[in-house]
C-alpha cells in the first residue's frame, strides 16, 4: 500500500496521497493537472471546475463548450460526450427537447376549414397552441378549433 504523499496539488501546492488525487481535464493534452480532494471540493463549489454527472470526471470551464440545442444548453463532456448536467447523449438530448408539433384544424362559421401545423416548445401546453396561432392568423371567423399533437415522426407523410 502506498503510504507517501507522492503528488503535489496544482492549487494549494501541498503534497497529498494518491487516494486523494482528483485529475482535472484528464483527456485533454496540455491542459490536464492534478489537485487534492479538498481543493476539488472547493473549486467545484466556486464553479472553477465542473464535474460531469455522467462519468464523474472534472474539467475547467475553459475547456467546455456550451451549445444551444432546441433552446436548451447542451454541454458535451470532453470525456464521455454526454451532457455534463443532464447525462444525456446528443441524440437523447435532441429528442427530449425537440419542439412538439400540433395539427390544428380551424372550422369557420361559413363552413370552410383550414389546417395548420404549429411547433411549440416542449414545456408549452395545448392552450398555448391556440395563443400562438391567434398571433399569426385571424381566428375571429372560427366556429371550432381542433388540436391534436403529432406524436411521432412516422405520423408525417
Ligand atoms: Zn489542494
Ligand atoms: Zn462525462
Amino acid at each position: 500500500m502506498e503510504k507517501e504523499n507522492n503528488y503535489i496539488c496544482a492549487y494549494c501546492q501541498q503534497p497529498f496521497p494518491i487516494w486523494d488525487m482528483r485529475p482535472v481535464n484528464r483527456s485533454i493534452e496540455g491542459k490536464k493537472f492534478r489537485i487534492c480532494d479538498s481543493c476539488a471540493d472547493s473549486a467545484r463549489d466556486q464553479s472553477k471546475i465542473v464535474q460531469c454527472d455522467a462519468c464523474g470526471e472534472y474539467f475547467t470551464s475553459d475547456v467546455l463548450h456550451d451549445e444551444e440545442i432546441c433552446g436548451h444548453t447542451f454541454t458535451a463532456c470532453p470525456n464521455c460526450g454526454k451532457d455534463m448536467v443532464d447525462c444525456m447523449t446528443r441524440e437523447e438530448f435532441e429528442k427530449e427537447h425537440q419542439p412538439r408539433r400540433y395539427v390544428v384544424v380551424v372550422r369557420n362559421t361559413d363552413g370552410s376549414q383550414r389546417g395548420y401545423v404549429v411547433a411549440m416548445d416542449n414545456s408549452a401546453g395545448v392552450g398555448d397552441v391556440v395563443k400562438k396561432l391567434a398571433g399569426k392568423v385571424n381566428l375571429s371567423p372560427a366556429a371550432s378549433i381542433t388540436i391534436a399533437e403529432i406524436l411521432m415522426d412516422e405520423d408525417e407523410f
